[in-house]
């Protein structure tokens, strides 16, 4: 298995896992960009938001989302705020090639993002 997301999908390689559901997996970034910084990610692999075929964005932008959202209650920064962001393609930085959500929080941000 080629792809690191899958692989750390798959427990293959460490990762801190804070939460799962039946279709993703968050885990924390390894360069975290704010105090708490959590990655979302589709257990299937599908390589942004921009391959998944039409009749799968719901089901799996929902799942992603849903677990996101679930984590940021979890680690109690709902009320305080964050930020749910996916990076999709080159203009967007995307740099690892499996869809994920980043779940940004524990600090105010700055809009509009760089
Ligand atoms: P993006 O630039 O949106 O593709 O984000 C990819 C993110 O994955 C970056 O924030 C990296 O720090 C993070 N990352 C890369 N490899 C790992 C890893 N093995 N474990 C946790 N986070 C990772």
């Amino acid at each position: 298995m080629e792809c690191i997301f899958c692989r750390i999908a798959a427990g293959e390689i460490p990762a801190d896992v804070v939460a799962r559901s039946s279709g993703a997996v968050a885990f924390r970034d390894l360069a975290p960009q704010a105090p708490i910084h959590v990655l979302v990610i589709p257990i299937r692999h599908v390589g942004s938001a921009a391959e998944l075929p039409v009749t799968e964005r719901q089901a799996v932008l929902g799942e992603i989302t849903a677990l996101a959202v679930q984590v940021a209650a979890d680690l109690g920064v709902a009320a305080a705020g964050y930020r749910l962001v996916v990076n999709t393609g080159g203009d967007a930085g995307q740099s690892v090639a499996h869809l994920h959500a980043h779940l940004l929080a524990g600090r105010p941000m700055k809009w509009p993002p760089g």
